[in-house]
């Protein structure tokens, strides 16, 4: 069983980003970049199931500019065994991603991809399940649980009131919930073990995808703005007084 895992690469979770002064997006100049965590999950389940024997190769993909390379190399660090970075300088959107993920899957022909629920950059959640449209393959998104068994994927999902059990048939798309693992840290010999693995570069051309006439960017972004300062609070004395500003001054918001 072969296994996808589709790795975007964005600001790190732990960085602070500031919005440019023209409002046109937030300035990642300078600013650490990382894997998006919810891809860190996927390739961790791809990487257990191959290490209990149920897959046989995990494959590390990622669209986007030649620096992604180092995002899919903690890919292989975490235990995927081959990466291809489809390389392009256009503005990706889910419908671009998708298209150039669907054209992967034609040529290595998966029994699953895993992506993650969505990229914490942008939150858009919708790469998923474009390309199970795309790909015409079933779809299992928010996994908190996957099992493979008898060739099918028993997926578990948390819904408003439990726990939803979907199964699917092979080949899949599934999408991953915070709960599904917890990766563990990357090990400096797995570091340097992923320098030597396989890292292919193909553009979408290679691919058969043409981004300019197929799949323009959608959606314009008109203006971004930091979210609104919060005033500075006031230190009270003793708790009368603070007991008595509450009941005086304290609004419900
Ligand atoms: P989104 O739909 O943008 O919220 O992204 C959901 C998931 O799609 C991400 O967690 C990744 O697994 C995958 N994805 C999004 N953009 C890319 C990209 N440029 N390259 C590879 N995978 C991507």
């Amino acid at each position: 069983m072969k296994i996808i895992g589709a790795i975007k690469r964005l600001v790190d979770y732990n960085m602070k980003v500031h919005v440019k002064s023209d409002g046109s997006g937030v300035d990642i100049a300078n600013v650490k970049m990382s894997m998006d965590p919810f891809d860190g999950i996927a390739v961790e389940e791809a990487v257990r199931l191959r290490e209990a024997g149920v897959a046989t190769e995990v494959i590390a993909v990622s669209a986007g500019a030649a620096q992604c390379q180092e995002t899919l190399r903690t890919a292989l660090a975490i235990g995927a065994d081959r990466a291809i970075l489809i390389e392009t300088g256009e503005e990706l959107q889910p419908p671009a991603v998708a298209k150039l993920l669907k054209a992967v899957i034609d040529r290595e022909q998966p029994d699953l991809a895993i992506l993650g629920k969505q990229a914490i950059d942008d939150d858009v959640n919708q790469t998923g399940q474009m390309l199970a449209a795309l790909a015409g393959l079933p779809q299992a998104t928010f996994a908190s649980k996957v099992l493979v068994a008898d060739g099918r994927l028993s997926v578990s999902r948390e819904v408003d009131d439990g726990t939803e059990t979907l199964s699917l048939k092979l080949p899949a798309i599934v999408t991953t919930d915070l709960r599904l693992n917890e990766p563990g840290y990357v090990t400096l010999p797995n570091i340097m073990k992923a320098t030597k693995k396989p890292l292919e570069t193909l553009k979408p051309e290679n691919l058969g995808v043409n981004l300019n006439e197929q799949i323009r960017p959608r959606l314009k972004t008109l203006k971004v703005s930091e979210p609104p300062r919060r005033a500075a609070g006031v230190k009270v004395p003793d708790v009368q007084t603070l007991v008595e500003k509450l009941k005086t001054e304290a609004k419900v918001l």
